[in-house]
């Protein structure tokens, strides 16, 4: 048994200790209205980390790709307008400056985590990086990319289970819940979960939140949105800012009932 070593993500807000940590937020920032929207809504929970994509790796180069670096403008002015922590994806090395400079914490997606350069420039920088993992790849390949990343000097890292692909097309992926139990237990990076991404679906989304704290998550990545039936990427498994209240209480009970409290 390992303790989880603490990261702090600014003066009040820390990760990996008794207290959990809800990040909730668009899967794109789509517009300054959505994603002040979702902002206020976040603040009115009482959570303190604002989600959003400026640059998306999506599957097909007809999709959405995001709003660049005018997204990242817009979710630092609405994070700031509320008093909100900013996490967003960086999807290559030389954008990495440009999250860095909009973003409290980095996120490193699914697609590119053993993208060996990004990584390492990551790794020399001093923001918090949130590596997901790669949707096909070991526990053993997920903590030998983190150990890229603290090798070049950078220790602020924490892990994000996303879900791993499965034969079974019922939902987007697998939650390895047994991997949050296994980094939990044998190392000291905090772990969070994104019961988003792993299941697809909205309303799984609480089920494997639930299953995903009971297991040791440090805390959850959440997708939400106004309207998801109008979402440029992943509404079918993003909340409606209306089942919020309800999700983060209940997150707040079970939080509790484990012995910990959800910041
Ligand atoms: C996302 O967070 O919107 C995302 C693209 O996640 P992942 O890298 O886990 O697919
Ligand atoms: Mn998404």
């Amino acid at each position: 048994m390992m303790t989880t070593s603490p990261i702090s993500l600014s003066e009040t807000v820390q990760v990996g200790g008794n207290t959990l940590l809800l990040m909730a937020g668009p899967c794109s920032v789509e517009s300054y209205e959505q994603t002040r929207a979702v902002a206020q809504a976040v603040r009115a929970q009482g959570l303190s980390v604002l989600r959003g994509g400026a640059f998306k790796p999506r599957t097909s180069p007809n999709s959405f790709q995001g709003l660049g670096l005018a997204g990242l403008k817009i979710l630092r002015q609405a994070a700031d307008e509320f008093g909100l922590l900013v996490i967003s994806e960086a999807l290559g090395v030389e954008q990495l400056p440009l999250v860095a400079e909009y973003s409290d914490i980095i996120q490193i997606g699914s697609r590119n985590m053993q993208h060996f350069p990004l990584l390492w420039a990551a790794g020399e920088q001093p923001k918090p990086v949130l590596l997901k993992r790669g949707f096909m790849s070991t526990i053993a390949e997920w903590l030998a990319a983190a150990e890229h990343i603290a090798s070049r000097g950078n220790q602020k890292i924490i892990l994000c289970e996303r879900g791993i692909r499965s034969f079974d097309p019922s939902t987007r992926n697998v939650l390895d819940v047994t991997a949050i139990a296994h980094i939990k237990q044998n190392t000291p990076f905090p772990i969070f979960a994104d019961p988003s991404h792993a299941t697809g679906r909205a309303d799984l989304v609480p089920a494997a939140s639930r299953a995903a704290l009971a297991a040791g998550a440090d805390g959850l990545i959440v997708e939400v949105h106004p309207n998801p039936a109008a979402a440029l990427s992943d509404g079918d498994q993003s909340l409606p800012l209306s089942d919020l209240p309800a999700f983060v209480n209940e997150m707040r009970q079970l939080s509790a009932a484990l012995g910990r409290s959800l910041a």
